[in-house]
């Protein structure tokens, strides 16, 4: 279990979990991005924008 750093209701991850993945609360809707697997953290994603590319 990791803590929504917005709401901090405990956030499940998946167990396939990676650094960098995104997710959201379903608390509070926010999008998160895992920071740390082991233990789990979360910390807020940056803003999305629709530049994926590299
Ligand atoms: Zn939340």
């Amino acid at each position: 279990m990791a803590e929504c750093p917005v709401c901090g209701a405990e956030v499940e991850l998946a167990a396939d979990a990676v650094v960098g993945e995104l997710m959201e609360c379903a608390d509070c809707g926010a999008e998160l991005e895992v920071l740390e697997v082991e233990p789990p953290a979360l910390g807020e994603a940056p803003e999305t924008e629709e530049d994926w590319g590299q």
